[in-house]
């Protein structure tokens, strides 16, 4: 049987080398001042920086890689279509901000087709046995919101019913390590509860890393340009980078919950450990794409198929084929099980890609690999992993993360409590972020009118519904 992609998607996440798209827009010598600096050219970065521009500030972004993007990276030379290789869809179409930027970038928008299917074995799952594990999940997920209703907050694990049968694996590994990075013994009931469904899965043809580059295309922005070290206070700001020293009125910090946690910029004073301890609560889960080229189609799969399979262990994965009609293929890897992958190797993880696809299409798929690559994001030293999801008892955390630290703002996927680990969320936490530096410098006076809209948009509650494994990604 065939699940809709909003039954399938909505229980998984979805789920990474850009070229080095210019140097961005930034040619000059790295400025000594401006307005407001901001720290990574991720998605929160860009929205950040696009702000403070569209109020008439000066603006500079320093950024640690080569290129923009960050967790939106779209690798366009190793395949013979674009390869994002960290987000890849976009959620949520009545309210997502990136479609529309998409849309008015000139990028094509393309809504996955329906045509997700399990595979038991061999075979694909008969419509009994999907309609057994649509109703699992949903069952699962109504003890998880129930649960977040609690007095104290406990781990997804905790919740589950018991009688899940043959498929408590698909489970845990749908709206656990697919969804979120984590195993659901690691993850937060509330934190969980209180995401926003994400119900459908647009991709953009050229890839959503390129669409961040193009967004950044007007942003003053020093690429390779690593912040080391931030002086600050209540009245100012200095990052240091080896180009030099950069002096603002007020700062958005974008980098990840764990690069935050790594101690990798020092900060004088050091950052308070009320927002430490939020970031370390927050630390990211692991979500790896390992690429396949599968020339001729030897899985027999339609464009864009999606597959799981009904599994006992967290040795599994998620199957995304024939990407935009090519004959790339990716298997996605997360959770425990793909952190400890990821950390043999890209050699490994791309045998585990290949055995585990023998295993459910048959031996002939070993000869068919043309081409191979694969995603690191642990050891990828500007994000550390891939998207936070709260330890249990951590999501007030988020909320911890937007409080001022002296004339420093923190933005990202980490600080939205909603959108957590989506580019919207990140982008929305960007904007929220530049908003409250420009207050803080007599830029916007009126109280967070400007950004009413998105936010009244975004802070409707999150659904109680257990809808078929509410997607995170
Ligand atoms: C494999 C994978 C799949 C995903 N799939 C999806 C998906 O399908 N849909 C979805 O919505 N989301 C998905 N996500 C999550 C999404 O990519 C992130 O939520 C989002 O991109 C985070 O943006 P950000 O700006 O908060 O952080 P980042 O993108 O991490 O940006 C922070 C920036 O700071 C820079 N930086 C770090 N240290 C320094 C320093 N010292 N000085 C200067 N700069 C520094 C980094 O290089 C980086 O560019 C996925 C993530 C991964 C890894």
């Amino acid at each position: 049987m065939t699940m809709t992609r909003r039954d399938f998607l909505s229980a998984s996440a979805a789920l990474a080398a850009a070229p080095a798209l210019g140097a961005g827009a930034w040619g000059a010598p790295l400025p000594r001042e401006a307005d407001i600096v901001v720290i990574g050219a991720g998605a929160a970065g860009i929205a950040a920086a696009r702000r403070v521009m569209a109020a008439n500030r000066k603006v500079i972004v320093v950024e640690a890689a080569g290129q923009i993007g960050g967790r939106c990276l779209t690798d366009i030379s190793t395949f013979e279509v674009p390869f994002d290789r960290g987000a890849r869809w976009m959620h949520n179409p009545d309210t997502n901000p990136m479609i529309r930027l998409a849309r008015n970038a000139g990028l094509d928008i393309s809504t996955a087709p329906l045509g997700q299917k399990i595979r038991i074995g061999r075979r694909n799952a008969r419509a009994g046995e999907t309609e057994e594990f649509l109703a699992a999940l949903v069952r699962a997920n109504r003890t998880i919101d129930e649960a977040s209703r609690g007095r104290t907050d406990v781990s997804c694990a905790s919740t589950l019913p018991k009688d899940l049968g043959d498929w408590a694996g698909t489970v845990e590994f749908v709206l656990g390590a697919n969804a979120t990075g984590k195993d659901l013994k690691d993850i937060s009931a509330i934190d969980k509860a209180r995401a926003q469904e994400r119900n459908a899965a647009i991709a953009c043809r050229q890839g959503l890393g390129t669409l961040i580059a193009k967004l950044g295309e007007q942003v003053p922005l020093a690429l390779s340009t690593p912040a080391n070290r931030i002086a600050w206070s209540n009245r100012d700001v200095t990052v240091e980078t080896p180009s030099g020293k950069i002096a603002a009125r007020a700062a958005v910090i974008t980098v990840s919950s764990n690069v935050l946690t790594a101690g990798n910029i020092k900060f004088t004073p050091d950052l308070p450990r009320r927002q430490l301890d939020a970031a370390a609560k927050l630390g990211l889960g692991s979500y790896d794409h390992i690429a396949l080229q599968l020339p001729g189609n030897p899985l027999g799969l339609a464009r864009d198929d999606i597959i799981i399979e009904q599994s006992n262990s967290t040795r599994t994965a998620l199957l995304f084929a024939n990407m935009g009609s090519s004959s790339l293929c990716s298997i996605d890897v997360a959770g425990s099980f793909g952190r400890d992958l990821s950390a043999q190797g890209e050699p490994a993880m791309v045998a585990f890609a290949v055995e585990w696809l023998v295993k459910l299409f048959g031996s002939e798929i070993a000869s068919a690999v043309k081409k191979s690559s694969a995603t690191r994001w642990n050891a990828a030293p500007f994000a550390l992993g891939a998207m936070s999801a709260a330890v249990p008892g951590g999501q007030p955390s988020r909320k911890v993360l937007t409080e001022p630290i002296g004339c420093m703002f923190l933005a990202g996927e980490a600080t939205h409590e909603t959108l957590w680990g989506t580019v919207d969320g990140a982008w929305e936490s960007g904007e929220r972020a530049a908003e409250a530096a420009l207050r803080r410098i007599g830029a916007l006076r009126d109280e967070p009118a400007a950004s009413a809209p998105a936010a009244k948009r975004r802070r409707a509650p999150p659904p109680r519904s257990a809808a078929p494994g509410r997607p995170l990604n």
